[in-house]
C-alpha cells in the first residue's frame, strides 16, 4: 500500500459510472443523484450554473471521479485542486499523511495536487467529459449548467513555468490534448452504451474546459507579488481572477478573542502570519485597482474569503508542526471578513465563500449575495458527497439572475447569528470518544457505537427502528429487555449513547435516543404492563431475595430477579418508593407520574414492598430467611464544603424539602457550593422560592470541568443563575460569604489541572449555603456485615466479598447515574439467577432496513423542533461510514452472496493515505485503508502494501493475501484455504463489480 493514486483511464472510468448506475442505481458511491433546475441557471462568467455551490479545491476536486461524485449530488462550481510547480513525488515528500482530521473542526497539513501537474490537467478533462455525457444521458442537468474554476499557486515564477502555463492554456482550450482525444475516441467509439448521447453531442462538448481561475498564495506572501500575480492571470492570461484571501486579514487580536469567544480557546496560535500576510491596508487599494483592471477586460474580478487557518499541532493532531483549521471554527471568522469587505466596497466586490458552509448555513449565504460557495470540511464528514445531495434541495427556486450585490445588511445578520448559533460553538465539554474498541474486522465491520456507549447496551438500534415504524409495543419490550425505568431514563439520563452517536458527526444531538425511549413507554405502557403481570411468575426457585431501598437500582434489581423468578424484598425506608428520583430530583424535571410509572412496572411480576420499613442489619434479613440482601441504599449522606465558619444547608434535605413543599426561607441571596447535576437542581430549585433574588453557583473549576451535564447547566443559565467559576468558599459570616480567587495550576500526571488559590478573596452576599459536594455513603451496613468498602464506602464491584451480600447503585458507586444503577442491578440479576439479556441482541442488526438507512445517509435534521422520527441511522445494519467519507472514493460497499451484510473492499489505487475514514470509523484502531481486504490494480502495489488483498491474475484466478500467506486461487473452489467469508467477497467483485477491476 502507497499514497500514490493511480489515475483511472477514461474507458475505466466511464465504464465504471455505466455499470454501478446500470446495477447500483449510484454512482461512485452516490445514491441521491441530484436533478437540476435548468431554468434557474445562474450566470456566472459567461457561462452559467444550475447551484451556486460545489466542492472547494483540496481532496473533494484532486481525481475526475471525485469530481463526478459531486456533480452527481448536485455540485455545479467546482474549484480545482490547486496546481503548481512542485507535484508528484517531490510534493508527496513533503505531505505527511494521515493529512486529514475532520472530527469536528477540521484540520488538514496538505496543499496543493499530489499528482503530477499533466496528470491533474488529465483529471479535469476527464472529469469535464464525463460531468457532459452524464448530464445528458441520465438527464441530471444541463451540459453547460456547471462550470470548473481552476486554482493556481503559488508563486508569477511558478505560475509562468512551462508546466503549470500548459496546464493553464490547457483548461482555456483542451483540444488538441491526449487526453482529450483519448476523452472523444472513446466516447464516438462507445456510443452504443448510451441512449442520449450521440456523436453531435460528443462534438459539441467544449474544449474550454475553464474561463476563471483562483489565484492562490502562500503565507507570508508579499502584496506586490499576490498583485503581479493577479495582472498576469487578468492581462496576459484573459481569465476571470479571485483572489483567495488569508483569514488573518482579520488581525490577530480579533481571531484570537473571536474564537475564544466561541470556546475554540484551545487551538493554538501567534501573530506571526498575521504579521506577514496581506493586510487590509494593502488590501484594499489593490483589490480596487484589479476590479478596475478587469472591468477594462470585460472580465470578473472577486475575493475567495477565505483560506484555512494556520494553527499549531499541539495534540499530535497530524503529524506535522503547523496545519490548517477549517469548518465550524472557521465560519465566525470568515462571514466576518465577507462583512468586512462588503462595507468597504458597497456590496459590489463578489466573494466566492468556503469557511464553515453547511446545509444549515448555505442558503442564506446566497440570499445575501454570497456566492458561489464552496465546500470541504463539510463533505469530508459521514454523509459525505450526498450532503450536496441535500443542499441542491435548498437551491430548487433559483431564478437565473446574475450577481447583483452583497447585502450588507444579510451578512451582517449571517455574521451576528455565527456568535450565538451553538453550530459554531464549541460545546464546554470534551466530546466523547465514539470508538469502539479494537480494529475493524477484514469481514462484516458494522457495529453500533450508541450501544458500545450504554452501560447497560441496550438494544438502541432495534428499538428505535420500532419507534420509526410505530411499533410501541415492540419497541417498549424491546427496551425493558435491559432497562427497567424507561420513563426515569427517558428523562433524565445523561444519556452518552446520545453523544457517542454516529448521528451526533451530523448534528450535535445525535439520533433522538431517550425521547424515542419515553415516547415508547408513554405509547406502550398500558398494553405492556397488563401482559407482563400474566406473565408473573410463581415464586418457587431456591433464592429469596432481600433489597434494601427501593430506588432506582432496588427497583430495576427487583424487575430483573422476578422476571427470572427468583422472589424478591423491597424494604424501603421512606413512605413511597423512587429513592433520589422520587424524592429529591425536581418535579419540573421528571413529573412523579412517570416515576410511579417505573415503580408499577418493576413490580409487575410480583416483587413485594415494604415501605417505611428501615433496615438496620444485613444479619436481621438473613435471620429472615433471605438467601441474599442486596444493598441498594443510595448516598444520602451529607457533604461538606469545608466552610472554616458558618453553616452549609445540605442540599439533598434542601430538595426534599422543597419537593415536600416545606416553607423554606433563604432569604435573597443563595449560593449553591457545587457543579454537579444535583447543584443546578438546587439552583434552579432555589431561583424558583419566593423571596429568592439572586441564586449563584460556585464553583472552584472552570465550567469545563465541572461534573453537571452541560444541558443542565444551560437550563441554569437560563433560569437566571449566576455560575461563579475559580472560586473556593472558605467562610460564612453573617450573609457574607468569604471565597479564595483560585486559578487553574499545570496539569497533574491524569492531565487534569487542579486549582490553586491565587492568594486573593471575594465576598458575596449570602443569605443560605447550600453545600451541593461529595454526597456520601452510609457504610454502617456494609461495616455491621463485615463488607470492606473504601474511605467513602464504595465498592469495587457488585459483589461484596461476603456470601449472599450485594450493592448496587449509589451506595456502591458514589452519587452516580441511574443507567449505571440499572448496570448494576443487571450483574446482580446475571450473578444470582444467571439472566441473560440478549433476547434482542441481534434485531439490532437487522436486515431490510437498507433504504431508510440510505435515505438517512447525508441529510441532516432542518427542523429539530418539529422532527418526529429517530434520526437513527441503522448503523448495526449499514454503517459504510469509510465509504461515505473517502474523498478519492476508495473504499466500496459491496453485496455478497452468501454473506448476510455488505462487505467494505478498499480500492488500492484510488487511495492516498489521507486518513480520513479512519477518523470516522467506529473502532478505535480502525484504519478501513489498512484493515479492509484491499483490491490491487498491479503486482508492483501489491508488494509494496501489507494490506490483505486481492489482484485478478486473469477471468477465474486471483492472487490473495490473507493473514500473511499469499496463494493464487480460483474463487470457485471449493477448498481455496481462504476465509470463506474472503472468497465470496473476491467471487462477488469479479461477478457483480467488475468494473472496480483495472483492465
Ligand atoms: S445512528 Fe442509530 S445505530 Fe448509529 S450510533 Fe446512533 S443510535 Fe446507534
Ligand atoms: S480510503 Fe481512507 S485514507 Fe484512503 S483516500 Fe479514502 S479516506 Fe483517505
Ligand atoms: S467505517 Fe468502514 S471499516 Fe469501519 S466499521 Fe464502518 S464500514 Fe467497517
Amino acid at each position: 500500500m502507497s499514497d500514490i493514486m493511480r489515475p483511472i483511464p477514461f474507458s475505466q472510468l466511464m465504464n465504471w459510472i455505466i455499470e454501478e448506475h446500470k446495477t447500483q442505481d449510484a454512482i461512485f458511491g452516490v445514491r441521491k443523484m441530484v436533478t437540476t433546475n435548468q431554468e434557474g441557471a445562474l450566470p456566472i462568467f459567461d457561462e452559467r450554473i444550475e447551484t451556486p455551490f460545489g466542492p472547494a479545491a483540496g481532496p473533494n476536486t484532486q481525481l475526475a471521479q471525485n469530481i463526478v461524485a459531486s456533480y452527481v449530488a448536485g455540485s455545479r462550481f467546482f474549484e480545482l485542486k490547486t496546481v503548481q510547480v512542485m507535484d508528484g513525488e517531490e510534493l508527496s515528500k513533503c505531505v505527511n499523511k494521515p493529512c486529514i482530521v475532520a472530527q469536528d473542526e477540521c484540520y488538514n497539513c496538505e496543499w496543493s495536487t499530489e499528482l503530477e501537474v499533466p496528470q491533474a490537467f488529465a483529471e479535469y478533462v476527464k472529469a469535464w467529459f464525463a460531468c457532459h455525457l452524464i448530464a445528458r444521458e441520465y438527464g441530471l442537468g444541463s451540459p453547460d449548467g456547471f462550470v470548473f474554476n481552476m486554482s493556481v499557486g503559488y508563486d508569477l515564477e511558478g505560475i509562468k513555468s512551462p508546466k503549470v502555463d500548459a496546464y493553464i492554456e490547457g483548461m482555456k482550450d483542451a483540444s488538441g490534448s491526449d487526453v482529450w482525444n483519448e476523452c472523444r475516441a472513446w466516447a464516438l467509439a462507445n456510443l452504443d452504451k448510451f441512449e442520449h448521447v450521440d456523436a453531435a453531442f460528443v462534438e459539441s462538448i467544449p474544449a474550454r474546459v475553464s474561463n476563471s481561475i483562483t489565484e492562490s498564495t502562500l503565507h507570508g506572501c508579499p502584496p506586490a507579488e499576490i498583485e503581479r500575480i493577479a495582472t498576469y492571470l487578468i492581462t496576459e492570461k484573459g481569465l476571470n481572477t479571485y483572489i483567495k484571501c488569508n483569514p488573518t486579514l482579520l488581525g490577530y487580536e480579533f481571531a484570537r478573542q473571536r474564537l475564544n469567544e466561541l470556546g475554540f480557546d484551545y487551538i493554538v496560535f501567534d501573530d506571526t502570519h498575521f504579521r506577514e500576510d496581506l493586510q487590509w491596508a494593502d488590501a484594499v487599494p489593490m483589490f480596487e485597482r484589479l476590479i478596475a483592471l478587469c472591468a477594462e477586460r470585460g472580465l470578473e474580478f472577486g475575493v475567495k474569503l477565505t483560506n484555512t487557518f494556520p494553527v499549531d499541532v499541539t495534540r499530535n493532531e497530524l503529524p506535522s508542526t503547523e496545519m490548517y483549521m477549517s469548518g465550524r471554527s472557521l465560519f465566525s471568522l470568515t462571514i466576518e471578513a465577507a462583512r468586512r469587505i462588503t462595507e468597504q466596497f458597497d456590496g459590489k466586490l463578489r466573494i466566492s465563500y468556503s469557511g464553515g458552509a453547511t446545509v444549515y448555513n448555505i442558503r442564506a449565504l446566497y440570499d445575501a449575495g454570497i456566492w458561489p460557495v464552496t465546500l470541504a470540511t463539510d463533505v469530508l464528514k459521514p454523509g459525505g458527497y450526498e450532503r450536496f445531495s441535500q443542499m441542491a434541495g435548498e437551491f430548487a427556486d433559483l431564478d437565473g439572475k446574475p450577481f447583483a450585490g452583497v447585502s450588507l445588511e444579510a451578512v451582517t445578520a449571517i455574521q451576528a447569528d455565527s456568535l450565538t448559533n451553538p453550530l459554531y460553538k464549541k460545546p464546554l465539554r470534551p466530546l466523547p470518544d465514539r470508538k469502539v474498541a479494537g480494529k475493524s474486522p477484514l469481514s462484516d465491520c458494522f457495529t453500533t457505537p450508541c450501544r458500545t456507549s450504554c452501560p447497560i447496551q441496550q438494544d438502541i438500534p432495534a428499538y428505535l427502528a420500532a419507534v420509526d415504524e410505530g411499533r410501541y409495543e415492540d419497541a417498549l419490550n424491546i427496551i425493558i429487555e435491559r432497562n427497567a425505568l424507561p420513563f426515569i431514563t427517558g428523562t433524565i439520563c445523561p444519556h452518552p449513547c446520545g453523544r457517542a452517536c454516529e448521528r451526533a458527526f451530523y448534528e450535535p444531538e445525535g439520533a433522538q435516543i431517550r425521547a424515542s425511549k419515553l415516547k415508547a413507554a408513554r405509547e406502550a405502557m398500558t398494553t405492556v404492563l397488563p401482559k407482563l403481570r400474566a406473565q408473573a411468575i410463581a415464586n418457587d426457585a431456591e433464592r429469596n431475595v432481600a433489597v434494601i431501598g427501593g430506588g432506582p437500582a432496588g427497583l430495576a434489581t427487583a424487575f430483573f430477579l422476578t422476571r427470572a423468578g427468583v422472589p424478591v424484598t423491597i424494604f424501603e425506608a421512606r413512605d413511597s418508593l423512587g429513592g433520589v428520583v422520587r424524592h429529591v430530583i425536581p418535579e419540573f424535571r421528571i413529573a412523579s407520574d412517570d416515576i410511579s410509572h417505573d415503580a408499577e412496572l418493576c413490580l409487575a411480576f410480583g416483587a413485594k414492598v415494604q415501605l417505611n420499613a428501615r433496615v438496620e442489619s444485613i444479619d436481621e434479613l438473613k435471620a429472615q430467611g433471605f438467601t441474599d440482601v442486596v444493598v441498594a441504599t443510595g448516598a444520602w449522606m451529607p457533604g461538606s464544603a469545608g466552610l472554616g465558619e458558618g453553616a452549609e444547608l445540605d442540599v439533598l434535605e434542601f430538595l426534599e424539602a422543597a419537593k415536600k413543599g416545606e416553607k423554606l426561607e433563604l432569604g435573597e441571596d443563595v449560593v449553591v457550593i457545587g457543579a454537579g447535576n444535583t447543584a443546578m437542581d438546587a439552583a434552579r430549585v432555589a431561583k424558583r422560592l419566593a423571596g429568592v433574588k439572586n441564586v449563584r453557583l460556585v464553583y472552584r473549576r472552570t465550567k469545563k470541568q465541572m461534573p453537571a451535564d452541560e444541558e443542565e447547566l444551560d437550563l441554569a443559565l437560563a433560569d437566571g443563575v449566576e455560575f461563579c467559576e475559580l472560586l473556593a468558599p472558605k467562610a460564612l459570616n453573617g450573609a457574607v460569604l468569604t471565597c479564595d480567587v483560585m486559578e487553574l495550576g499545570e496539569p497533574d500526571a491524569s492531565g487534569r489541572r487542579s486549582p490553586v488559590a491565587t492568594g486573593e478573596t471575594v465576598e458575596l452576599s449570602a443569605t443560605t449555603v447550600i453545600c451541593a459536594v461529595g454526597e456520601g455513603i452510609d457504610a454502617s451496613l456494609y461495616d455491621a456485615a463485615g463488607v470492606e468498602h473504601d474511605r467513602r464506602g464504595r465498592l469495587a464491584a457488585t459483589s461484596t466479598g461476603v456470601e449472599g451480600v450485594w450493592a448496587a447503585g449509589d451506595c456502591r458507586r458514589g452519587p452516580a447515574t441511574v443507567v449505571e444503577a440499572i448496570a448494576d442491578a443487571a450483574e446482580v440479576a446475571r450473578a444470582i439467577a444467571g439472566v441473560d439479556f440478549n433476547k434482542y441482541a441481534d434485531c439490532n442488526e437487522q436486515a431490510g432496513r437498507e433504504d431508510t438507512c440510505y435515505e438517512r445517509k447525508g441529510s441532516l435534521c432542518r427542523d429539530k423542533r418539529n422532527c418526529t422520527k429517530t434520526r437513527c441511522l441503522g448503523c448495526g445494519s449499514v454503517c459504510e461510514v469509510c465509504c461515505d467519507v473517502c474523498p478519492n472514493r476508495a473504499n466500496v460497499a459491496i453485496k455478497v452472496p452468501g454473506l448476510a451484510k455488505h462487505q467494505v473492499v478498499h480500492v488500492d489505487g484510488m487511495c492516498n493515505e489521507c486518513g480520513n475514514c479512519a477518523v470516522f470509523c467506529p473502532y478505535q484502531e480502525g484504519r478501513p485503508y489498512k484493515d479492509k481486504l484491499t483490491l490491487f490494480w498491479s503486482e508492483q502495489d501489491m508488494e509494496n502494501s501489507e494490506n490483505e488483498g486481492f489482484l485478478a491474475v486473469d477471468e477465474d484466478h486471483f492472487k490473495v493475501r490473507v493473514a500473511g500467506t499469499v496463494r493464487t486461487v480460483s474463487v470457485d473452489a471449493v477448498n481455496t484455504g481462504l476465509p470463506e467469508a474472503v472468497r465470496l467477497t473476491i467471487k462477488a467483485v469479479r461477478d457483480s463489480y467488475p468494473y472496480l477491476l483495472k483492465k
